[in-house]
């Protein structure tokens, strides 16, 4: 066994000493025997999470009413889940109630998938009760007995298949594939919270471009936000996809292929619930692409982008144009970087020094006037220190208002 798995060994030790079963499980497993990088190990025990959190000093609830205590050990922190079932299923929902059990089985068994519900003890020893080890051997993602009835207790469960597609470069298995068809509604019944999270793995895994044809082939786009009747531009999207994009970049093109004006992208990206912030950059490295589409970068928009939307915004317009080569990249950050000024608090002059030579109160003439300074600055027009401003607005205002 390895990292990071045998810095948590002590947790199932602990587990074990105090009279209790306890496993590593889940992805953590399942990229192990793949070879793949481990992310978090996820533990199961057969602990309640008030057992846990008397044999382990420093615990957080995070999720205590499905089972899950954090607990907090050398500086490293495990998730801890009480084994469970999850009792009566509503409405194609995963249930608000669970009930903890003493048996491992009996957990392995309401996981979704087979290469998901295989379990590893302290000793490196594998529990594989439905076969997920083959399953991982062949590459192919199986639900765990019948598709249908899974993906009806949980309809998140296909959105799930379809993302391990782009993860693992998994396929999906016939029987699961067909449900998935013939189920794809149901996803109508799930949160776009949930829906979100494993759509954003989807565009941020290696083999995305197989998962969205898989959401074409299934129909499950229909049933996610803004993409109902998209199909077209799904295909649009298909003919641009390549390597290099990242998550934000990847919303990016999908707004691009959609054809949305700003008001439109808002609300596209609103409906998926998408945080403020993250709305906002996606936006940005949209607008920044297409105005690149036009025009070279000037450099008051490299300095209104900045480091981290000029690159992204770059890459997506070489993605645009069917360029492979990304020097215009390096080349139009090395630009920004010796801009002059990176943000309006760098400039010599303040609002207030302004008022003070003009003698004027504040008012919309003072950002206008603060605009086509920081123009002027990274123009190299004036060099930016006060006295050298100051005689540059002076002459300025000796021509005519209108140069200024
Ligand atoms: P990743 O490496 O992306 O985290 P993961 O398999 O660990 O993949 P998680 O969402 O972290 O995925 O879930 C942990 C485990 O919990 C899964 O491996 C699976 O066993 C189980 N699981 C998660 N979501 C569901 C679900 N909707 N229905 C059934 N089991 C689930
Ligand atoms: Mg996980």
């Amino acid at each position: 066994m390895k990292e990071p798995f045998l810095s948590a060994v002590p947790v199932i030790k602990r587990l074990e000493s105090a009279g209790y079963e306890a496993y590593f499980v889940g992805g953590s497993v399942r990229d192990y025997l793949l070879g793949n990088k481990i992310s978090d190990v996820d533990i199961a025990t057969s602990a309640t999470p008030d057992e846990v959190k008397a044999i382990f000093p420093k615990t957080v609830d995070i999720g205590i009413q499905h089972g899950t205590v954090l607990v907090l050990l050398k500086n490293n922190s495990y998730e801890i889940t009480t084994f469970r079932t999850e009792g009566e299923y509503q409405d194609f929902r995963r249930p608000k109630e669970v009930s903890f059990i003493r048996n491992l089985n009996e957990d392995l068994m309401r996981r979704d998938f087979t290469m998901n519900a295989i379990a590893m003890d302290a000793n490196g020893s594998i529990i594989d009760p439905f076969d997920g080890q083959t399953a991982i051997k062949e590459r192919v993602i199986r639900t765990v007995g019948s598709p249908e009835e899974r993906f009806r207790e949980d309809a998140l469960r296909m959105m799930r298949a379809v993302r391990f597609v782009s993860q693992l470069s998994f396929h999906i298995a016939g029987e699961t594939l067909l449900a998935l068809k013939k189920d794809a509604h149901l996803l109508d019944k799930i949160a776009v919270e949930r829906k979100r999270a494993e759509f954003e793995k989807l565009l941020s895994g290696d083999n995305r471009k197989k998962a969205f044809r898989i959401l074409l082939e299934t129909q499950v786009f229909e049933y996610l936000p803004g993409l109902k009747n998209q199909e077209l531009k799904i295909e649009k999207l298909l003919s641009y996809l390549c390597d290099s994009l990242n998550k934000k970049e990847m919303w990016a093109l999908l707004l691009y292929c959609l054809e949305l004006n700003q008001q439109d992208s808002e609300a596209f990206l609103r409906n998926w619930r998408l945080p403020v912030k993250e709305m906002k950059e996606i936006q940005d490295i949209l607008l920044y692409a297409k105005q690149r589409l036009i025009k070279d970068w000037s450099r008051y928009d490299l300095y209104t982008a900045g480091s981290e939307t000029i690159q992204s915004a770059e890459k997506l317009y070489l993605v645009l144009k069917g360029i492979n080569d990304y020097d215009s990249v390096k080349y139009w950050l090395n630009t920004y970087d010796h801009l002059p000024i990176k943000q309006r608090s760098e400039l010599a002059v303040t609002g207030s020094d302004i008022m003070a030579w003009r003698e004027q109160a504040g008012g919309p003439w003072l950002k206008e006037l603060l605009t086509r300074i920081e123009h002027a600055v990274l123009q190299d027009e004036v060099v930016n220190e006060k006295e050298k401003i100051k005689e540059w607005l002076k002459a300025c205002s000796q021509k005519s208002e209108k140069n200024c």
